[in-house]
């Protein structure tokens, strides 16, 4: 098909592409409180707007939102915010809600425009992207600014955003060329909102929006909190994650018993001496390997990676995982990973900052008396 005759079976492009700049966040203000989860969306648009050498808004929307909420925004790496303050945005109403990020989408122009792919944001983010006639890929773990040529038209289409997510058994990136804003879905736990810097300094933009008639077809009669449910992985800054290796052992008899005890001490060593938070994690292989031995030891809510959670501790220690692609997107952002494997070209090891070539079984008992050593025991 030649580049003319698909774009005309293509959606309208939008017109003057290049008057789209900025990244924006959209942040979650719901029932008078902040949503901190949603600040990875200024993580985001911040990683991708430097790049790309554009600024990152912050958009909420609520009701009487405070000053200093609106100004915390600043502090978390916004460079301007832009907030619509009316009593039809107090609750979370999807028809007033669309129609307002829609509103502020023709009036500034942004380049991209990422949803946290949370409750909210998966409800709210593809609303708005059908609203303003624009692509949105849901549930991205990375970003990047490219080029991209769209070969079937014919074309190369300069600094777009990379929007980058697992699809079965690849990696997929996915382009908006034609429409803007782009539109992303934010997986929860893969972006850390930036520091807070009391000493920025930033726009804050009041946006007086156009309350839709029918937005009152929506009404909320009842707000109930649902009790917050603690995670423990997530909440983690030391992480011990075992994987199929604890089931071979070169020159010996595997026991996972023996290998998910010594990983349980490590772990509760750390805790109790450090006083800091620690969990233990799981490959999705040895999860679904259902051990007899390790029922109700090794549980589904232990798994890392694309289908499990994404974790970003300070520390992943990986003994007996290989790392599959799977595996890493759920926790290469760890700020430090000491990975525990007998095998030297183990995948794990390139993305390690600390490499164990070693049988978990000689090296966790060795880690733990060192720890003892250094900790006066
Ligand atoms: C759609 C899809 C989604 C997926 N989602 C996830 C996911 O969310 N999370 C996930 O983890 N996987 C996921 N997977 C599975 C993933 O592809 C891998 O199969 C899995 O991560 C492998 O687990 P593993 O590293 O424990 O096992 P293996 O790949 O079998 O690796 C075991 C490792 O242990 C080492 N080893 C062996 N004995 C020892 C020893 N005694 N001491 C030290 N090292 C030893 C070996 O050298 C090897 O590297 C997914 C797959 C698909 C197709």
């Amino acid at each position: 098909m030649s580049g003319s005759s698909l774009e005309s079976r293509l959606l309208p492009a939008t017109s003057d592409l290049e008057s789209y700049k900025d990244a924006w966040g959209f942040i979650e203000y719901i029932e008078g409180e902040l949503f901190e989860i949603s600040l990875e969306t200024l993580g985001v648009a911040n990683k991708v707007a430097r790049k790309a050498g554009m600024k990152v808004g912050a958009i909420i929307l609520g009701h009487k939102i405070p000053e200093e909420i609106l100004r915390e925004l600043i502090y978390r790496g916004a460079d301007y915010v832009i907030y619509a303050d009316h009593p039809e945005l107090e609750h979370y109403n999807p028809i007033a809600y669309t129609e307002v990020l829609y509103q502020m989408i023709e009036r500034y122009r942004p380049w991209a425009l990422f949803f946290m792919a949370d409750d909210l944001g998966r409800d709210l983010g593809p609303k708005v992207a059908y609203r303003a006639t624009t692509g949105m890929a849901a549930d991205c773990i990375d970003f990047d600014v490219e080029d991209f040529e769209f070969k079937l038209a014919g074309k190369t289409y300069k600094n777009l955003l990379a929007q980058i997510r697992p699809a079965a058994i690849w990696i997929a990136k996915i382009f908006t060329p034609r429409h803007r804003p782009q539109i992303s879905g934010v997986r929860p736990g893969y972006f850390k909102p930036p520091p807070r810097d009391p000493n920025r300094r930033g726009d804050i933009i009041r946006f007086d929006p156009l309350i839709p008639e029918e937005a009152k077809r929506f009404r909320v009669v009842k707000v109930e909190k649902l009790p917050e449910e603690k995670d423990p992985l997530r909440e983690a800054e030391l992480i011990v994650s075992l994987g199929m290796g604890i089931t071979r052992r070169p020159g010996g008899e595997p026991d996972p018993v023996k290998a998910f005890e010594m990983a349980k001490e490590l772990a509760e060593y750390i805790a109790k001496k450090l006083g800091v938070k620690t969990a233990l994690g799981a490959s999705r292989a040895l999860i679904h390997a259902e051990l007899k031995e390790l029922e109700g030891k090794i549980t589904h809510d232990m798994q890392v990676g694309q289908t499990g959670k994404a974790v970003s501790p300070k520390i992943y220690i990986a003994a007996g995982i290989s790392g599959a692609i799977q595996h890493k997107v759920g926790m290469q952002s760890s700020e430090n990973i000491i990975a525990i494997n007998i095998d030297p070209n183990a995948p794990i090891f390139e993305i390690a900052t600390h490499i164990i070539n070693e049988d978990l079984y000689t090296a966790i008992p060795k880690i733990i008396e060192a720890l003892k050593k250094r900790l006066g025991e």
